[in-house]
């Protein structure tokens, strides 16, 4: 995820948080304790140094559930749009902005489901 003329010492740092952390994959999505903070907003299980493969399997274990990679996609994807609303608009990342978006897209998604599994969903 190393980004042009985005360089501090030649390290890309992660946009997120001040600890000067390489951006990667797992630190933006995972380590990094803004997507920590979101994260704990809605309960995922798994420890914060697994990889994306491994969180993913134990979200969809521990949540054991009908919609459950669209929770975790979701708030990764919501992730990385606060990560982008800060490079490319300077918008700084923002826990609630980020748990709005990720309730609007499951909003959004549940319109395909079934109506069990939307009144399931509502839980977010
Ligand atoms: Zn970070």
């Amino acid at each position: 995820m190393d980004r042009k003329k985005c360089n501090r010492d030649g390290v890309v740092c992660c946009p997120l948080c001040n600890l000067s952390a390489r951006e990667t994959r797992d630190h933006l999505l995972f380590q990094c304790p803004f997507s920590q903070r979101c994260w704990s907003l809605i309960g995922q299980p798994g420890s914060p140094s697994g990889s994306f493969s491994t969180r993913f399997r134990q979200a969809r274990e521990v949540l054991d559930s009908s919609f459950s990679t669209e929770v975790f996609l979701s708030a990764c994807w919501n992730i990385w749009k606060q990560r982008n609303a800060f490079i490319f608009r300077n918008c700084p990342a923002s826990v609630p902005g980020w748990l709005n978006g990720f309730k609007i897209d499951l909003t959004n998604q549940s319109a395909r489901m079934p109506d069990a599994t939307k009144e399931a969903m509502q839980i977010y």
